[in-house]
Order: C-alpha cells, then sequence, then structure tokens
C-alpha cells in the first residue's frame, strides 16, 4: 500500500460507530498478554476460597481430638498452617491481580498516547485537546477495575455458578426449572437496567472529558482569561462539567444499586418459589424432605457468586463506556507510523518546491483557502511570500510539511509529490518555524534539541549565536539549561522567535521555512537575522512569509498571493510597476499587511 492509499483510508473511509468492533474485543486485546498472570490471579483467589474451606474441617478433626484425649499437636499445626497459607495465597493472589489491571491501563494508555502522536493534524483541529488528555489519564483507569472486578469476577463467580447450577441439578431438576424461571424473570429486568449504566458512565466520561477541554483551554491562557475578566465565566463551565459527571455517576449508581438489588431478590423468590413447590412436591411424594433441603442450601450457595456475576456486569458497563471512548480516539484519522529517518547530512543539496494547481479547504464544510494555488520554487536561494493576511500562506506551509493534503493538484519538493514521499523523511529535510514561534516547557537546551537530538555542543553554540541568542544565554545563571515555562512564557516573544529559528537551523534543513519569522524581533536583531536567512540560503532553499520590506527586497523571488491565489511572481523591482497589490504593499512598507 502506498502512502497515499493509506491516506485515503486515513481520511475518507473511517469507520463509522456501527463498523466499529464490540468493546470487549478491544478489551481483550488489552488483557490478551496478560492473560496467563490473570489466570494465575483468579486460580490464586479460588485455591485461597478452597484452603478457606478446609479450615473447618481441620477445626471439626481438632474438636474430635480435644474430646477423646488425643494429641492436638498436628491438627494444629495444620490449621496454623492453613491459616499461613490462606493469608499468603491471598495476598499473592491480590497481589496478582491489581499488578495485571495495572499492566492492562499501562498497556492501553501505551497504545492510545502513541496513537495520538500520530493524529493527523485535521483530525487535531477537529478535537479539544483536554478532552483527549482525558481519554489517556481517566478513561484508561477505568480498565483496571475492569481487569480485576469484572473479568475475574466473571470468572471465578461464573465458575462457582456453574458448579452450583450441575449439583442443583443432580439434587432435582424440576426445581432446578423454577429457580432458572425466576432467575430469567430477573435476567429480563437486569437486560433493561445493564445499559440504562452503561448510559450513564458513558456521560459521566463524556463529562470528565468535557471538564478537561475546558481547564486545559482557560489554563493554557490564563493571562487572556484573567485580563478579559472572565474568571467566573470559565469556572462556571468548568463547575457545570464537573457536576455533569456527578449527575451522570449518581444516575450510574441508582441503576448498579437497582441491579445488585434485584438479583438479591431474585435470590429471595427463588428460595420462596422453590419452597412452595418442593413442598408440594414433598407432598406429593415425589421428592423427599432431605432433597429440598438441599436444594435450598444450594440455592444459599448461589447468593454469593450469582452476585459475583452481576456485580461484574455492571462494572463492565463502565469499563466498556471508557473502552468506547478510547476506541473513538482510536477512529481518528492518523498518519501512518513513523520510521526514524536521520537528517540531512552537512552540504545535502537543497530541495526544490512546486505547487501546481492546488485547491484546498480546511474541511468539506469550509471554503476553499486555496483556489488553484501554481508556484515552482527552484533549488536554493530566498522565496519571499506576501499578501494580505488570510491570503493563504501559512497553509502553503502547511501544505509542504503535509500536515494537510490538497483536494486536488499537488504539492511536490524536489519533484515528487509530497504524498509519495516517506513522511519522516519528508519532514527531516524541512527546518520550519511556525507563525506563533512555538517553544515548548523544558529548558533551551531542550528546545533546541527537539528538532535534531544528535546536534553536538559545538553546533549548538553556533546556533546560538548565529541568531543572537549567545547575549541572553550569556545573561542566564543557568545558560542553556535554563527553563523556559509553558509554551515559552518566561521568554519575550523575540527571544522565542529566536529560539524557534535556532531549533530549526540546527537541523541543517534542505528547505527552510520561516513563516514571519522576526516579526517580533527589533530592528537590530532583525537586521542580523536577516543577513543570516541570507547566508542559509546560499545553500539551502528559504521559504519565508515576510512581513518587512527589507527581507523582501532581498529575496530572489516574490509570490504574491491574495486570497486563495497566486497573482503575480518576480522580484521587487518586477513587482513594484508590474503589480497593483504588491505595490501598494510596498507603499504601505508592511507587505503581510496586518497580522
Ligand atoms: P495567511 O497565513 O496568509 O494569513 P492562512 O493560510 O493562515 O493565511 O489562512 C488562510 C485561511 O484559512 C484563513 O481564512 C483562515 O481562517 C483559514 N484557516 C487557517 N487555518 C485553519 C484551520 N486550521 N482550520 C480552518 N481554517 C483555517
Ligand atoms: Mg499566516
Amino acid at each position: 500500500m502506498t502512502d497515499r492509499d493509506d491516506r485515503r483510508a486515513a481520511d475518507g473511509a473511517a469507520p463509522g460507530p456501527d463498523t466499529a468492533p464490540p468493546a470487549w474485543r478491544l478489551l481483550l486485546g488489552y488483557v490478551r498478554p496478560h492473560r496467563w498472570a490473570l489466570a494465575a490471579g483468579a486460580l490464586l483467589s479460588l485455591v485461597t476460597g478452597a484452603t478457606g474451606l478446609l479450615l473447618p474441617l481441620v477445626a471439626r478433626g481438632l474438636i474430635g481430638d480435644l474430646a477423646h484425649h488425643r494429641p492436638v499437636t498436628w491438627a494444629l499445626l495444620g490449621m496454623s498452617g492453613l491459616v499461613l497459607a490462606n493469608a499468603a495465597l491471598g495476598g499473592l493472589g491480590s497481589y496478582v491481580l491489581r499488578r495485571t489491571a495495572e499492566s492492562v491501563v499501562l498497556g492501553a494508555r501505551r497504545a492510545l498516547s502513541s496513537y495520538l502522536l500520530r493524529l493527523r493534524i485535521s483530525a487535531v483541529d477537529r478535537t479539544e485537546p483536554g478532552d483527549l488528555m482525558a481519554r489517556v489519564t481517566s478513561d484508561t483507569t477505568l480498565l483496571r477495575e475492569v481487569t480485576t472486578d469484572s473479568l475475574v469476577g466473571l470468572g471465578t463467580g461464573g465458575l462457582t455458578l456453574v458448579a452450583t447450577v450441575v449439583m442443583m441439578g443432580l439434587v432435582d431438576v424440576v426445581l432446578l426449572g423454577v429457580t432458572f424461571a425466576v432467575i430469567l424473570c430477573a435476567g429480563a429486568v437486569l437486560g433493561v437496567i445493564v445499559p440504562r449504566i452503561n448510559r450513564a458512565s458513558r456521560q459521566a466520561q463524556d463529562a470528565v472529558g468535557a471538564m478537561g477541554a475546558v481547564l486545559e483551554r482557560t489554563l493554557g491562557a490564563l493571562r487572556t482569561v484573567k485580563a478579559s475578566g472572565a474568571e467566573r465565566r470559565e469556572e462556571e463551565a468548568v463547575h457545570a462539567a464537573a457536576e455533569e459527571s456527578w449527575r451522570q455517576s449518581v444516575r450510574a449508581a441508582r441503576w448498579t444499586a437497582a441491579a445488585g438489588n434485584t438479583a438479591g431478590l431474585a435470590m429471595q423468590l427463588a428460595f420462596i418459589t422453590v419452597l412452595a413447590v418442593g413442598g408440594a412436591r414433598v407432598a406429593t411424594g415425589s421428592i423427599d424432605v432431605g432433597t429440598l433441603v438441599a436444594f435450598l442450601l444450594y440455592i444459599f450457595y448461589l447468593m454469593s457468586p450469582i452476585q459475583q456475576v452481576v456485580g461484574a456486569v455492571t462494572q463492565y458497563q463502565t469499563g466498556s463506556a471508557a473502552v468506547a471512548r478510547i476506541q473513538e480516539a482510536l477512529r481518528l484519522p492518523a498518519e501512518p507510523p513513523l520510521r526514524s529517518a536521520p537528517l540531512p547530512s552537512p552540504g545535502a543539496r537543497p530541495a526544490s518546491v512546486a505547487f501546481k494547481e492546488v485547491r484546498f479547504r480546511y474541511a468539506d464544510d469550509l471554503p476553499y483557502v486555496h483556489h488553484g494555488v501554481t508556484f515552482t520554487v527552484p533549488p536554493q536561494g530566498m522565496t519571499a511570500f506576501v499578501g494580505p493576511s488570510g491570503a493563504g500562506k501559512t497553509t502553503v506551509f502547511s501544505l509542504i510539511e503535509r500536515f494537510y493534503d490538497p483536494e486536488s493538484g499537488t504539492v511536490a519538493v524536489d519533484g515528487r509529490d509530497v504524498a509519495e514521499w516517506e513522511l519522516s523523511e519528508l519532514r527531516s529535510s524541512i527546518g520550519y518555524v511556525e507563525q506563533d514561534a512555538p517553544v515548548l516547557s523544558g529548558s533551551l537546551r531542550d528546545n533546541l534539541l527537539l528538532g535534531s537530538p544528535e546536534a553536538d555542543e559545538a553546533e549548538m553554540a553556533r546556533v546560538v549565536r548565529t541568531t543572537r541568542l549567545d547575549g541572553l544565554v550569556a545573561r542566564l545563571p543557568q545558560g542553556l539549561d535554563t527553563l523556559v515555562g509553558h509554551r515559552g512564557t518566561r521568554l519575550s516573544g523575540g527571544e522565542r522567535q529566536r529560539l524557534a529559528i535556532a531549533r530549526a537551523l540546527l537541523r541543517r534543513p534542505r528547505l527552510l521555512l520561516l513563516d514571519e519569522a522576526t516579526s517580533q524581533l527589533d530592528a537590530v536583531n532583525e537586521a542580523a537575522l536577516r543577513d543570516t536567512v541570507a547566508e542559509v540560503a546560499r545553500s539551502t532553499t528559504v521559504l519565508v512569509v515576510a512581513h518587512r520590506l527589507s527581507t523582501v527586497t532581498a529575496a530572489d523571488r516574490i509570490v504574491v498571493m491574495d486570497a486563495g491565489r497566486v497573482c503575480a511572481v518576480g522580484t521587487h523591482r518586477e513587482l513594484v510597476t508590474g503589480d497593483s497589490l504588491y505595490a501598494e504593499l510596498a507603499a504601505t512598507q508592511f507587505l503581510a499587511a496586518v497580522e
């Protein structure tokens, strides 16, 4: 399958909820690697139960020995041994089960987080990061209880249940039929209750996701929220989500309690019915009293496994609601798994870029952003993109990085459609500085090494110097190891931009994309970086979205964009006289016009 088929499969035919495999299958998929540990844990629990059952027998022997004045040493030793074994096996069994459950959670977290990192940008555009985060943290946690309580409960409770039913059948088949009839009625009631638990759990978890989304939105922009005096309203939104989760969880609790009670009630009813029917059968001489008593005793034995199984089923509803949310995230379109591609070696040839009749929109229900964009950029040199805000300049860069795919037309790098490139190989050729110069939490060094983890100190020192960050680094007591805060809030806007440029340069890209990368620099730094970029453009292809006339005049060619079209391509001298839009932009000195 080529990359392009992958892409079609990912974008187009994402399976709908009806074609999705059932939740239990996904759950079993997470449990499968740990099935032996789980079975061992369940077995240990069963054996613990069995040793518990042996105790009364040994106690009986002990009392007999005492009555007959026989030595009780062996019986005492036996009892102590049993008690110790019971405690040890019980502890071990519960440890093994819990450990397995944690491993299941770990497996789900690993799988989901790896998948989320591979999500297509178009999919991420439509989701709330806070909600996705809740799926990795909170929903996966719910798998823990499902694994231990639900699966093990179903296993051990089910086994005991079957064994008891077999014994009941051996005692009297008619009474077993009566018991079954009562249990079936209760089953019908449970059939109504159980989906409600599922629905309420699902809504409770959705509300947790909504809470995560609101919190992420608020904490991610706390300065703006405070400056807008919007704390109260954001607080209300978080509280509303928390209360919704509470409401739905309480609803789930109500139905869970009803399910437990239904099971209890069914057993009481079975007891009374068996007593009545059995009494009649005793009266007609079909069975003797002993059989009836034995059967009634078995009904008592049935209680605990039935409660266990019903508990397992109700617990599973919460788990399957969580699994459904995990599955939903796993159905978002993702990129094919990344192979690690080496960064270009020093002296690698510069890349060429060509857009041919590219039509693109961000989603099917959104207007077109590119209406047939065509241009070519030869290897080497600097090409500037200018045009009013919203013309589609940033979108050009997103398409080159293949964050999105065009609807029609081709985007080619080195003459090859980007859809045919191995993604990691394509991206490793490119250094991209986004419009808002994102910096990640961590140290300056972490940020520099993000795109080229193998860079050495000398290379780092070089880019720090060329981006004029050396003054800053020298000033900071911890130098490159200074932490920059969430999204680099401890840096100034200009410092963030220089850090982002340094990070891109450290990759020694064959194609450098700078999106308004120097917009926040002072004149001195801007001039210095302009020289740096001009220097880089001698050995690399550089595409800049420019806002300053000075950058644009230095470019080898200028692509003028307006409203999703390329209106002119040429040098500054050609365009000033040849293109009215460019002439106007140039006259106002702000070529990317009021970004
Ligand atoms: P420019 O960089 O030239 O100012 P952009 O390429 O960023 O313009 O945006 C072009 C148009 O696409 C704008 O109208 C903008 O609203 C829209 N747009 C940009 N990014 C997205 C997105 N992720 N989802 C939907 N629409 C978008
Ligand atoms: Mg832009």
